[in-house]
């Protein structure tokens, strides 16, 4: 793998690793478990350049594309996966469709900030009815001239209480465009705006919340697509965001199997080390093709992404096999822990827990396989 790599993203590579080494491991399981939103540390690799790792130079980012964005989030959360999902909300879910889409001053506006770690932002694309089927969302914004007013509600926003900016996903409500997507970025902190923090069983250190609008005025500017353009922004964004959500799986995964192989070597059993019983030996050769197989898939597609290659049907896949074997790995990992796995004593509790949302997060599985199913052109109906 690393023979694919430009010796500028090697370069970053090492240095994430180091820092994830010195500065996340040793709080990872501390921010879990008191629910701790790690704002220095976001700072700090803000720092590094990874507020704007898929952005240009010109506008101040590093400009590592789709295979640095997949390097960030693996070697993040190889440590903490919390971490990776907020990173990945600003850097790639809020930055990207402003990239795409924006004018040069709404990326003026809208990314410097981000860019240089002074701002975050974040996507509210899902509702209460609408998870999976993002075509029926109803959150609407009604053109009033120089301004959209903003009314529904947004679920499951990530780090929506501790963002700057927050793009929203909604349909135009005017008669001429009634019906039409648009997008916009919106501050969080805007009168009309409520934003409640959801319990979950996981990924405890970054928030997820419900987000209401209600009669919220959005000036003109801050709309950056809208119509059929919209539309496709979306599913070429959503494309990207899925590879991502794969490397973060990856990245659990990787953690996770570490974790059970040191453990299998120090737990002695019977007289010998755990690892030396066949069983567990095998567990962890299957965790090690799971993980060299999601890495292959991965790269190769972050490689045809930055390529600007068609990788659509690829991310998918990645997604699908890295999250479903995320979720294998980290199961099998906390079987080789024992009793000790059950317990919060060791982080392949908390591997554990980050590892299910994987199958579930930006697109299920069973979405994935129907959009396998359909970019293969076979029935579904
Ligand atoms: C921690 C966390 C963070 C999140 N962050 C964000 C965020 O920042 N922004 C955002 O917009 N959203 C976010 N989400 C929302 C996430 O993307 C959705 O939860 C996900 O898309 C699933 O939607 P849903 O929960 O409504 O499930 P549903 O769509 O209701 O699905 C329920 C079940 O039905 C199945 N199902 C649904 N449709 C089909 C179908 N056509 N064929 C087969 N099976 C189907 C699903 O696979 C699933 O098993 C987050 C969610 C979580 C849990």
């Amino acid at each position: 793998m690393e023979n694919l790599l430009s010796e500028e993203t090697k370069m970053f590579q090492q240095i994430l690793h180091k820092f994830c080494e010195k500065i996340i491991r040793p709080v990872a399981g501390e921010i879990d478990e008191k629910e701790e939103y790690p704002a220095e540390i976001f700072g700090r690799l803000a720092e590094m350049g990874v507020g704007g790792i898929i952005i240009p130079e010109e506008y101040g980012g590093s400009s590592l594309g789709w295979v640095g964005a997949c390097i960030a989030m693996e070697e993040l959360a190889r440590l903490s996966a919390a971490v990776a999902i907020a990173v990945g909300a600003t850097s790639f879910h809020y930055a990207y469709p402003i990239l795409v889409a924006g004018s040069e001053e709404q990326k003026e506006t809208y990314l410097t900030g981000a860019v240089y770690g002074e701002k975050t932002g974040t996507m509210a694309m899902t509702e209460a009815n609408s998870g999976a089927n993002v075509a029926a969302i109803q959150t609407t914004a009604e053109d009033k001239g120089d301004h959209l007013v903003l009314n529904g509600s947004k679920m499951f926003v990530i780090n929506a209480d501790n963002s700057d900016y927050m793009l929203v996903v909604a349909k135009a409500k005017s008669e001429a465009q009634a019906g039409e997507s648009l997008l916009m970025v919106i501050d969080p902190k805007s009168p009309g705006v409520t934003i409640k923090k959801v319990p979950k069983m996981g990924m405890s250190s970054v928030s997820t919340c419900d987000v209401e609008f209600s009669d919220v005025k959005v000036p003109k500017e801050a709309l950056i697509a809208s119509g059929p353009e919209c539309l496709k922004l979306i599913a070429d964004s959503v494309d990207r965001f899925r590879l991502v959500f794969g490397a973060i799986a990856l990245g659990i995964m990787q953690g996770a199997f570490e974790e059970a192989s040191t453990y299998s070597q120090d737990r002695v059993a019977f007289g010998k080390p755990i690892c030396t019983f066949q069983a567990v030996g095998f567990y962890l050769a299957d965790m090690y093709k799971m993980i060299t197989v999601s890495r292959n898939m991965i790269y190769h597609t972050a490689l045809k992404a930055d390529q600007g290659l068609d990788f659509s049907l690829d991310a998918q896949v990645a997604k699908l096999y890295a999250s479903e074997s995320c979720m294998w790995v980290a199961d099998r990992a906390l079987q080789i822990h024992g009793g000790y796995g059950f317990s919060v004593e060791y982080p392949i509790s908390r591997y554990f827990r980050e590892a299910r949302l994987m199958e579930i997060g930006e697109g299920t599985s069973e979405v994935l396989k129907e959009t396998i199913l359909t970019k293969l052109g076979l029935p579904t109906k």
